[in-house]
């Protein structure tokens, strides 16, 4: 019996998803990936016996982890344990005040009333709205391939389009906090999660407001032993799967014939199959793999989601003050965003997201010390280091963070690594360090992510984060779980 092949580019955790998907499936499975280790952006560096996950901490959705144990036939549980964090992140606003938001919904309202004066019923009517829409419009989109014939074949998109109201479509995330939060630190607190999409929340439609659903209604998870913790599992399950992995092998081109994939080429050498799937960046897919200059213009034209800054710090010092996660936010966020998305430059302000998994995880700072992983928000798009750009993101986080904790962290810092826009762009070839790919600060950008498969090319497939439904772990999961339904389903929907 003749086995279809297939050919995964990149084992980024989407790639290696779609990996087990079709293994599980009956193909016969090859993963390349240029880097010498699986992972992607969801890696670790080791340090000076400090270990720093390379993404924070905040695990949503482990359902999505679970359905594709599930499908497999194994128990995640075997694999990875997990734990649901009490409270999210404790935020400290520049103008002193401090909320934790708590997971559990009694108390964060508590919180929210208490710390910051916000009522709680304006929290609750918020996070009730973001849940039915997250329910209805969200589950519809995320969910399915961008096929319009598809999508207008099902009852539940009529349902979901019947949650929308004009607001939701013509009003931005901001202008929809304003007009529901009292105070200005909800509205900052709210504003945030625009920035889990890489976004800009004074451009991004009032509809997203359901990107808050997953962490506040939903919870975040700890994955013992970090965030690698997942790459680990589904990479052990890939690998009990049947599926194969080439290290330190980048692909260089796609092969086609007329309208037809027909495998890769690898280190000068043809490696045929039947299906091929990209995890790679969309942009450098189409510009350096398929060749096909028009389609990386167009991709490049359109506005990029924001990069990271990311500084490593290994502490020799416990700060009782803090939990796993902190933000330090901006005193004024629209010019934050002003910075990284119209000037694009650096905002002498910036808003800090630190975490610190050795508090939960005893091997991840030697005793004593601590490991922090700082993260601002920095514009995509740089193409050199610069020490200077670095020098001066790095000035500003530690005057922000004396500024809020009263006192000078950087005698504190015993050993430091860096990664700018620029690594990200070489570690994982994210097309200008951006962290999402393109962004969603319009109306149509979430219908303008690329699809999950090729119009043209029978048998190219697109998975990860530079595609639809987006990034993220939990979106780069469904991405993998539409790649493999649709092969499985054969291959080109008709539009
Ligand atoms: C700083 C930062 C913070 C984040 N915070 C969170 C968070 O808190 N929660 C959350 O859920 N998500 C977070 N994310 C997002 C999440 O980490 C990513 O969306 C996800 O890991 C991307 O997975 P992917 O499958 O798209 O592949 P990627 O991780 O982008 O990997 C793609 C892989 O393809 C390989 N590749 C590229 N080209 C080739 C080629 N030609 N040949 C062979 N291999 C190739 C690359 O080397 C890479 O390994 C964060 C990301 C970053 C960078």
């Amino acid at each position: 019996m003749h086995t279809s092949r297939a050919i995964i580019i990149g084992s980024g955790i989407s790639g290696i998803a779609t990996a087990i998907r079709m293994a599980v499936s009956g193909y016969e499975v090859t993963v390349y990936e240029r880097n010498s280790y699986p992972g992607g952006k969801l890696s670790n560096i080791r340090k000076d016996d400090f270990h720093f996950d390379t993404v924070p901490s905040l695990f949503t959705k482990p359902r999505e982890l679970e359905d594709l144990f599930e499908m497999a036939g194994e128990r995640l549980g075997d694999y990875i344990t997990y734990k649901r964090v009490e409270s999210t992140c404790k935020y400290f606003f520049a103008n002193g005040k401090i909320l934790t938001a708590w997971t559990d919904r009694e108390k964060l309202l508590k919180a929210f009333a208490e710390q910051l004066e916000e009522p709680a019923e304006n929290i609750q009517q918020y996070l009730n709205l973001s849940e039915r829409l997250y329910n209805s419009v969200g589950k519809v989109f995320l969910n399915n391939p961008l096929v319009k014939r598809r999508l207008l074949a099902k009852r539940s998109f009529y349902k979901a389009v019947s949650q929308l109201r004009p607001y939701l479509l013509f009003d931005t995330l901001n202008g929809l906090h304003e007009k529901n939060f009292a105070t200005g630190e909800a509205i900052q607190f709210f504003n945030r999660f625009a920035t889990s999409m890489g976004s800009n929340p004074y451009s991004v439609p009032a509809m997203m407001c359901m990107i808050s659903h997953a962490e506040l209604n939903g919870g975040v998870f700890y994955p013992e032993g970090g965030m690698t913790s997942i790459t680990n599992a589904i990479y052990q399950l890939a690998l009990k799967k049947g599926v194969r992995f080439r290290f330190d092998a980048a692909v260089e081109r796609i092969i086609c014939g007329g309208d037809n994939v027909q495998g890769v080429v690898v280190e000068g050498e043809n490696v045929f199959a039947e299906t091929v799937v990209s995890d790679a960046d969309i942009y450098f897919t189409y510009r350096d793999l398929l060749c096909d200059e028009n389609t990386a213009a167009k991709i490049a034209a359109q506005e990029k989601s924001s990069s990271a800054i990311v500084f490593c710090w290994g502490m020799n010092k416990i700060f009782p003050s803090l939990q796993m996660h902190n933000v330090f936010f901006s005193g004024d966020y629209k010019a934050e965003f002003q910075h990284l998305f119209s000037s694009k430059t650096l905002y002498k302000d910036p808003t800090v997201f630190l975490n610190i998994t050795g508090k939960a995880e005893k091997g991840h700072a030697p005793a004593g010390k601590e490991n922090w992983l700082v993260m601002i928000y920095v514009p995509s798009g740089f193409t050199t280091s610069s020490n200077e750009l670095i020098s001066f993101a790095r000035q500003q986080v530690l005057k922000k963070l004396r500024g809020t904790l009263k006192e000078d962290v950087e005698p504190f810092i015993d050993t430091e690594s860096i990664i700018d826009p620029v690594l990200f762009e070489k570690n994982t070839a994210a097309y200008g360090g951006a962290l999402y790919g393109i962004s969603y600060n319009t109306k149509r950008s979430a219908f303008l992510r690329h699809p999950n498969f090729s119009r043209k090319i029978k048998g190219m497939y697109f998975c990860g984060g530079t595609v639809h439904p987006g990034g993220g772990i939990s979106f780069c999961l469904k991405s993998a779980k539409i790649v493999g339904e649709l092969v499985m389903k054969n291959g080109i929907p008709k539009h």
